[in-house]
């Protein structure tokens, strides 16, 4: 018994180490994953983070370091990047910052409700938490093919839900993102098939509010 559970775990960690010690040369780098990849289990699936984060992630910011060598946007901030290119680099860049902004956002001891300041402008744009949710998921499920949904503040620190297609970010129209729900395909389909909306509504169970909230509370620092 104990042999056959050493070798599930050298499997694991056989596993876990391919996805995230995959080469990207140059300067963006995939965020390091705050936790193992079958930790947001049964919300996000082993198997989807090891594709997502592992593969696609990985991808796009190999990607995004060849489109930029020896460009004027090789020494540029990667939101720098977001809010002034198009074309290719606009979205490897997009979705390189989306991505780290993803992958850090989870927690398997994610969930409740956010606090502190967050909140309070939560409560004031849209009534309740409740109500905020339902308007999110909305805006996700109905964003016509691929892209994500964000909870954006602006410099004042008022809020709004912002749809962008393919791998936009807010930081494009001067917003800061807070938080951000992946509808491509590949977020969600292992899981959950073509239910966008009930992935959208599990993944509040996996939200680091402590992390989303420090987010708003660095708009003016
Ligand atoms: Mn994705």
């Amino acid at each position: 018994m104990k042999t056959m559970l050493s070798i599930m775990s050298l499997f694991a960690f056989a596993a876990a180490a391919e996805a995230q010690t995959m080469p990207v040369d140059g300067r963006f780098e995939p965020v390091e994953l705050p936790y193992a990849e079958n930790a947001l289990e049964p919300i996000i699936s082993a198997e989807t983070v090891g594709l997502h984060y592992g593969k696609h992630l990985s991808a796009y910011a190999a990607t995004l370091n060849r489109l930029i060598e020896g460009t004027d946007f090789a020494d540029r901030s990667l939101e720098e990047i977001v809010a002034t290119s198009d074309g290719a680099v606009f979205n490897n860049a997009g979705q390189t910052l989306n991505h780290n902004l993803y992958f850090t956002q989870f927690s398997p001891d994610g969930g409740g409700e956010p606090q502190g300041a967050l909140r309070k402008a939560i409560d004031g744009a849209w009534g309740s938490f409740d109500r905020f949710k339902k308007d999110f998921v909305d805006a996700g499920a109905s964003l016509f093919g691929s892209g994500w949904v964000w909870l954006a503040a602006d410099k004042d620190g008022d809020l709004t839900i912002v749809k962008e297609p393919n791998g936009g970010n807010p930081v494009a129209r001067g917003l800061t993102p807070l938080l951000g729900f992946d509808v491509w395909e590949h977020a969600y389909y292992l899981d959950y098939n073509n239910r966008r909306a009930d992935h959208l509504n599990a993944l509040w169970r996996i939200v680091d509010w402590n992390e989303v909230e420090k987010r708003y509370d660095n708009l003016n620092q």
